[in-house]
This record gives structure tokens, C-alpha cells and sequence, in this order.
């Protein structure tokens, strides 16, 4: 049986945490995109970056908690952007630097394009991926880790769901996440042990103690007289001793049985 040691295992628990933490947080940008709205819809900003000489992009971003929605057209000669600033007849602010992140940045053509990109993930964005569409290219929709599924068939409405990591966010998810698992895993532990030394037993292997004596006879873990109690788990459980630990151990599963 498990939890015989006197020591409660850490690397398992840690690995297993850190695997669920991965599910986590892909889990995290599913709900992200899920979220009514999706954000695709919210209003954004719209911008216009000259991103070299003669060379500008209009950038609109929708842009929220876990959810970054960036629509980039161009880059563009500068003269086909002042007629399109004229026909949209609107001011479009002015930006200086080049707001793209990398994953937005490949594929640049000479060209007009619209890549739609989308990167999603909480509390980090951990995953992206990207549409480009261009009328010069043959399909005009390439798909770059967007996968867009329907999710009302009496609406045929579609959400895009990104799926390449960003490898410091889902490293940072991963962590989040973990830590929280392993956290409760660990209070979890914590409570049933105090619990089996309410009950006068040894917290680590479950067998029936005396009030006086000092080490279970079962697994040899130290014990503290049962009226000091519960306060005195964690120095208890650190001073454990490597003895005949398996010997033991088949011992108590026996006792344990009956
Ligand atoms: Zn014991």
C-alpha cells in the first residue's frame, strides 16, 4: 500500500501536479475563447504603424483578460494607406513602434494581407495561432495552429481556438497551476493525518496507538503522546528514520486487513 513511508512522497505528487498543470492550462484557453463574447466582438482599437519607410500596417486588437485578438492588414505601401484612411474617412491614430508579437510577425508580403491572430490562455497567454488571408495566394486562408470549430449549430457560430504553445506563459500556467494542485494535495494529506491522530492512531500508517509510548510499533514512525496531538505533525513526520520500512509495511497492510 501507499503512504507507508514516514515521509510523505514529494516527486510523484510534483510530477503528477506539473502533468495536470499542462491540462490546466490548455484548459484555461479553451474557457478563455468559450467565454460569451469570445472577445471578438468587444470593441477594439484600431491603430496605424508605419512599421518601416513607406511600409504601414493597420493593427486592430481586442484585447482582455486571457484573450488577445490582433487583426494586422498589411504591410502596405504608405500611399495605399492614406486612401484607405481616406475612404474609412476616419481618423486612425498614428502609432510609433510595431505592436505585432513574434508569432504575428512571419509571412509579411509586399502585398495587402490580413492576418488575424489570436493567443489565449489565463492567467497567462500560453497558446496562439493565426489566419492569413491573402487574395495573391492559393488557398487564401491559410490556417497556421487556429482551429475553428463550430459551437451553436442553430447559429453556425465558429470560435477559434489557438493551440501552439507560447512556451514562458504555458511555463508560467504550468507553474500556476501546478502549485495550486500540489498545494491542496498537500493540505488534503495534512488533514487526513491529523485526522487519524485525533482518532488515536498513527498518522502515518493507521495503527491503533497507546497513549504512552514513543514510536509506532507498526511503521517506527516517532510519536508524540496523543494528548500533544495534532500540533505536532510536521516535526514528527520530519524526523523520520530509515528503518526496516518494508518489512513493516507488509505488516501493517496485514493489520490493516483484518
Ligand atoms: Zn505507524
Amino acid at each position: 500500500m501507499r503512504g507507508r513511508e514516514h515521509r510523505p512522497a514529494i516527486l510523484l505528487p510534483v510530477l503528477v501536479c506539473l502533468a495536470l498543470g499542462v491540462v490546466c492550462a490548455y484548459s484555461s484557453s479553451i474557457v478563455c475563447v468559450l467565454i460569451p463574447d469570445g472577445g471578438q466582438f468587444a470593441p477594439r482599437t484600431s491603430t496605424r504603424h508605419d512599421l518601416a519607410v513607406g511600409r504601414t500596417a493597420y493593427v486592430s486588437t481586442v484585447h482582455r483578460s486571457g484573450y488577445t485578438l490582433m487583426t494586422v492588414t498589411g504591410p502596405m505601401p504608405t500611399h495605399v494607406a492614406d486612401q484607405l484612411d481616406k475612404i474609412r474617412s476616419q481618423e486612425i491614430p498614428i502609432v510609433p513602434g510595431d505592436p505585432r508579437p513574434y508569432w504575428l510577425r512571419w509571412a509579411e508580403k509586399n502585398d495587402p494581407q490580413t492576418t488575424r491572430g489570436v493567443a489565449a490562455g489565463w492567467p497567462f497567454l500560453c497558446v496562439w495561432g493565426r489566419t492569413d488571408n491573402n487574395v495573391n495566394h492559393e488557398p487564401q486562408a491559410r490556417h497556421t495552429g487556429l482551429s475553428y470549430v463550430t459551437i451553436s449549430q442553430t447559429t453556425q457560430a465558429k470560435r477559434a481556438f489557438p493551440w501552439i504553445p507560447l512556451w514562458l506563459g504555458l511555463a508560467g500556467n504550468v507553474v500556476f497551476y501546478g502549485s495550486v494542485l500540489l498545494m491542496l494535495w498537500y493540505t488534503l494529506v495534512w488533514l487526513h493525518r491529523r485526522s487519524r491522530r485525533w482518532r488515536g492512531r498513527c498518522p502515518n500508517c493507521a495503527y491503533p496507538m497507546q497513549d504512552d509510548i514513543e514510536k509506532c510499533p507498526e511503521c517506527g514512525m516517532p510519536l508524540q503522546p496523543a494528548a500533544m496531538g495534532s500540533s505536532n505533525l510536521a516535526s514528527s513526520s520530519s524526523t523520520s528514520s530509515l528503518q526496516t520500512t518494508s518489512t513493516l509495511t507488509s505488516k501493517s497492510s496485514i493489520n490493516e486487513a483484518k
